[in-house]
């Protein structure tokens, strides 16, 4: 217990520098939330920001590699673990600089430990993970969390994140999304997590097979966010350009680019 008071000590002292914490989730995987994260702060980048982000997703941790910096690690200093810079001066720390072959949560054959035991061990790796990251002057830090909703990981991880600003939820127009996404956003509040808004994304495609765009799907995002009282933030089209140059690690920067000025819309409502 002491040990984890020194840790969370250590965070605390680690985040003073940063102004505006953030954390974007949602309960449903899948949705968006990395290639969210990753634009929302390119956008704060662009807007004269000091950016840092921060990737605690354990199982797909993606962030290094959308930004082109994967097989990058953190410099080891006696003051502390440096994070590499990627595109607009982004400081980026993610597990996957964390999860070397040595790893504590990466298991080789059968393993004979409970879900609970191997979850805490997650959590405990996160918190080492944040007493070493030196992040400096910032004026925004934003969270890739895991996805789950209700007793689950990612607000235990926005927990040790002092001094929260907020979260800011992403989800999809399917009917299926927002009910998973209802659930995170009621037990985030019980976390005492202060959500900010929600984004929609991969808002506005076209079915392949039957032609029908999803305007079908209209009103269901704006009817949750009246449910929730929460606003929406704004919307991201399905654009398969964009998202396939994060694929590639060689992210579009382009600000003239219409998807990109959603984002920097969206950002400036933060
Ligand atoms: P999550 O972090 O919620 O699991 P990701 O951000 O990794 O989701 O996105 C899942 C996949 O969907 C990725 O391959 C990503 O490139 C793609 N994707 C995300 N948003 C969009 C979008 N607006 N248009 C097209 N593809 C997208
Ligand atoms: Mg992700």
């Amino acid at each position: 217990v002491q040990q984890i008071t020194e840790q969370m000590q250590q965070v605390q002292a680690r985040m003073t520098g940063i102004k505006h914490k953030l954390v974007v989730m949602s309960g449903k995987g899948g949705v968006g939330k990395s290639m969210t994260t990753v634009n929302l702060a390119l956008a704060l980048a662009r807007q004269h920001s000091r950016v840092g982000l921060l990737d605690v997703d354990l199982n797909g941790p993606c962030v290094p590699r959308m930004l082109g910096l994967h097989g990058r690690s953190l410099t080891m200093t006696p003051e502390g673990a440096l994070p590499p810079v990627g595109p607009l001066n982004i400081k980026v720390a993610s597990m996957d600089f964390f999860l070397g072959a040595a790893s504590p949560v990466r298991w080789k054959g059968p393993m004979d430990v409970s879900p609970v035991w191997l979850g805490l061990m997650e959590m405990n790796v996160i918190r080492e993970f944040l007493a070493d990251v030196v992040w400096g002057e910032l004026d925004y830090l934003l969270a890739d969390l895991p996805p789950g909703a209700a007793a689950d990981k990612p607000p235990v991880i926005a927990g040790f994140i002092p001094d929260l600003a907020g979260a800011i939820v992403v989800t999809t127009p399917s009917e299926v999304a927002s009910d998973v996404v209802q659930k995170s956003v009621t037990y985030a509040r019980d976390m005492g997590i202060k959500v900010l808004g929600i984004v929609e994304n991969m808002s506005e495609y076209r079915c392949p097979s039957c032609g029908e765009q999803n305007e079908l799907f209209e009103g269901n995002t704006e009817a949750m966010c009246e449910v929730l009282d929460l606003p929406l933030l704004g919307r991201i089209p399905f654009d398969r350009k964009l998202a396939r140059t994060f694929d590639k690690g060689e992210p579009l920067l382009d600000e003239t680019y219409p998807t990109i000025q959603r984002y920097q819309e969206i950002a400036g409502r933060i």
